[in-house]
């Protein structure tokens, strides 16, 4: 009941061409028919082996969303039912989501990410390395046809300073709105994917179209798994 009611709270705080990922990471999987039962079809995974197994488990029209750190040996676990890939950060991640996408008759959607935050720890692309990549898809002749990029990612600084926050929100905004209007085959940014449980009302201010939200609808987890 209780997750029921969360998600209720945040969708109707969340403005239409914003879409929610409910973020279901180590949570059981009668949590996440809780979700689904009151609406929810897009949940979204940080560890490859346990979102294969939830996709296994659970209703087929779930799309499932991946929202941590991807290992290329790790795509062609998911390859076969992933929507959305939330965190590429390299064009050898990249090729090998395509080779796998192909492998299984598939085009993958994935958004690029993008380091935004001051923490070291946190993964993503500079600028120049996103330019570097845009690049390389903007040539005719890159060959990945079983990929889409659709968009931008990012996490913000884990502070409570929300000028800090909206600073680097700003920046992300800023970083697609001008590269949006670059087209390839395989290219076009139409979702920006920023904003967390403590900050997707600022990310929203900012211009997100796409919220992460995990610990407000099925409450805090336990201490994170190394991944
Ligand atoms: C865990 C996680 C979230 C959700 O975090 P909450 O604070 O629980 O809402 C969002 N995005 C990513 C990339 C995550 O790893």
């Amino acid at each position: 009941m209780e997750i029921e009611k969360n998600l209720k709270n945040i969708t109707r705080r969340i403005p239409e061409h914003v879409a929610l990922v409910a973020v279901s990471k180590t949570k059981p999987n009668s949590d996440i028919m809780e979700a689904y039962n009151a609406g929810q079809r897009v949940f979204g995974e940080n560890y490859v082996q346990e979102m294969v197994e939830k996709h296994e488990q659970l209703p087929r029209d779930i799309q499932w969303h991946f929202i941590g750190h991807l290992q290329s040996n790790k795509v062609k676990y998911i390859a076969p039912f992933v929507c959305l890939i939330h965190g590429v950060d390299s064009l050898k991640l990249l090729k090998e989501i395509d080779k796998q996408a192909k492998k299984n008759d598939r085009v993958i959607k994935c958004l690029f990410q993008m380091h935004i935050a001051e923490e070291e720890t946190k993964f993503g692309l500079s600028e120049n390395e996103l330019e570097d990549i845009l690049n390389f898809l903007r040539n005719d002749d890159n060959e990945m046809a079983n990929i889409k990029i659709t968009g931008l990612m990012g996490m913000a600084t884990f502070t409570d300073d929300e000028k800090q926050i909206k600073k680097e929100f700003q920046y992300l905004k800023s970083v697609f709105d001008k590269y949006k209007q670059l087209q390839a085959s395989n290219l076009k940014l139409e979702t920006l994917s920023m904003g967390m449980s403590g900050d997707y009302q600022l990310a929203i201010d900012c211009g997100s179209t796409m919220v992460r939200i995990g610990s407000s609808i099925f409450g805090t987890r336990k201490a994170p798994k190394a991944n």
